[in-house]
């Protein structure tokens, strides 16, 4: 059986390496669970006139953690700014830096993630 650190799965109280809360920060309840969570990414989109106003784009990761069971670590880009929840007009720069908080994201999840990969040692 595959046997992963406590710290790289988040069981138990303990943090996976890229979550940016305190050490201890997850109360776990006997029915409920908490998140592990980071900010990878906060860009700020300036206004182009004539196609949209300013907008922003925050990329973060996340992972729902029980007392048993780690949940699989996801990673959610937030835009911001615009009512229909998408980002008219990215300038090649723009989803550059886009791109490259996305691949900083998977990378700080050290890739493919299963539940099977869990060990859940308290
Ligand atoms: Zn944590």
């Amino acid at each position: 059986m595959q046997s992963l650190t406590v710290d790289a799965v988040g069981v138990g109280g303990g943090c996976p390496r890229w979550c940016q809360q305190l050490p201890g920060h997850l109360h776990l309840r006997d029915n409920g669970g908490d998140f592990h969570t980071a900010l990878v990414a906060a860009i700020d989109l300036p206004a182009i006139e004539g196609l949209r106003g300013e907008a922003a784009v925050h990329l973060t990761l996340s992972q729902y953690v029980t007392g048993m069971t780690p949940g699989e670590p996801v990673i959610a880009l937030d835009l911001s700014g615009e009512e229909d929840g998408g980002i008219d007009g990215l300038t090649i720069a723009e989803a550059r830096r886009i791109a490259d908080a996305l691949y900083r994201a998977i990378a700080l999840l050290g890739g493919a993630w299963s539940p099977e990969d869990a060990d859940v040692r308290a």
